[in-house]
C-alpha cells in the first residue's frame, strides 16, 4: 500500500506576505511575487501555494485572479501554527557583503531568533543594508519552512550591546584564545552568541566582554575559524546542545 503522500505536498511554492492572514482573506501579491508564480513557476488561477505572514503560522492559499503583473490569492486554511524557535540572538561583526549575506541566510535556516550586527574596533565592513539583509532572511525562511522571521537589529557598537543586554540573557563569547567547551557551556534559555571580526577582538574589548555579568567564553575548537564560519558553527552547536535539534 503506497504511503499516503504528505498534505500539503512539500513541493508547493511558499511565499512570505505582509498582509495579515486569516481564513478567506484576499492577498494582493507584489509584482515580483506575481512574476515568480506566473512566469517562473508558470502557475495560474486555481493553483495552490503556501503563505506565511511571520506571526500567524502557515496557510494554504490558491490563486484567485491573475493579470500581467498582478495576482490575488484567497487564503483557505491554516496548515501550521507558528513554530516556537529557541530564544537565540546572534551578535556578529559584519564582514564583507557576500559573506554577511551568506551568514544571514544560513543563520535564518539554522533558527536564529534575532540578528545583531555589532561594530567593534577591528570591524572592516561596508555599510550594513538592513533592507537587503531582510530580503535575504525572507527568502531563506521561504525555503527552509520557517513561519517566523528573524528580527534584524540596527547595527550597534560593542559598548552599546554590552550595556543594553539584559543580564538574564546569557552571553556566549566565542573566543579563539580559549574558552569553555560548548558541550558544557551551552544551556537552554535566552542566549546571546557573540563572535568577532576577521581581525578579532582587541584586548580591551575582550576584557570588557569577559567582565560582563552572566558571560562565558566558549571555544569553537583548536582552529582559527573565519568570522562567518565561527558565527554559524556557534549557532549550530547551540541548537544541537541546547536548542531545537534536541529530541525533546
Ligand atoms: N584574531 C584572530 C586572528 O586573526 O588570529 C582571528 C579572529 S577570527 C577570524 C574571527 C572571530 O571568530 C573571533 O573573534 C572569534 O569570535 C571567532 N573564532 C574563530 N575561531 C574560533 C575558535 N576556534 N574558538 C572560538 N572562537 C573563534
Amino acid at each position: 500500500m503506497p504511503a499516503t503522500p504528505a498534505w500539503p505536498p512539500k513541493s508547493l511554492p511558499r511565499l512570505f506576505v505582509r498582509t495579515p492572514l486569516s481564513e478567506g482573506a484576499s492577498v494582493e501579491l507584489d509584482a515580483g511575487q506575481a512574476n515568480y508564480l506566473g512566469n517562473v513557476m508558470r502557475l495560474g488561477v486555481g493553483a495552490e501555494l503556501l503563505v506565511f505572514d511571520g506571526s500567524s503560522g502557515e496557510w494554504l492559499a490558491h490563486i484567485a485572479d491573475a493579470g500581467k503583473k498582478r495576482m490575488t490569492l484567497t487564503v483557505e486554511r491554516r496548515t501550521r501554527e507558528p513554530e516556537v524557535i529557541p530564544d537565540v540572538w546572534l551578535a556578529f561583526a559584519p564582514v564583507k557583503r557576500t559573506q554577511t549575506d551568506w551568514l544571514v541566510e544560513k543563520a535564518t535556516e539554522l533558527g536564529a531568533a534575532r540578528l545583531l550586527p555589532v561594530i567593534t574596533q577591528r570591524t572592516i565592513a561596508e555599510r550594513v543594508k538592513l533592507e537587503r539583509l531582510g530580503a535575504i532572511a525572507i527568502e531563506a525562511a521561504e525555503q527552509c519552512g520557517r513561519t517566523v522571521l528573524p528580527e534584524i537589529a540596527e547595527p550597534s557598537s560593542l559598548k552599546q550591546l554590552l550595556s543594553s543586554r539584559d543580564p538574564e540573557r546569557r552571553l556566549y563569547f566565542a573566543d579563539e584564545e580559549g574558552g569553555d567547551s560548548v558541550a558544557t557551556a551551552f544551556v537552554p534559555g535566552p542566549a546571546l552568541i557573540l563572535t568577532g571580526p576577521e581581525g578579532g577582538f582587541t584586548d580591551d574589548e575582550r576584557e570588557a566582554i569577559r567582565a560582563a555579568p552572566n558571560a562565558v567564553a566558549v571555544s569553537l575548537g583548536p582552529r582559527i575559524l573565519r568570522a562567518e564560519t565561527a558565527t554559524l558553527a556557534a549557532l549550530a552547536a547551540f541548537m544541537a546542545v541546547a536548542g531545537d535539534w534536541r529530541p525533546y
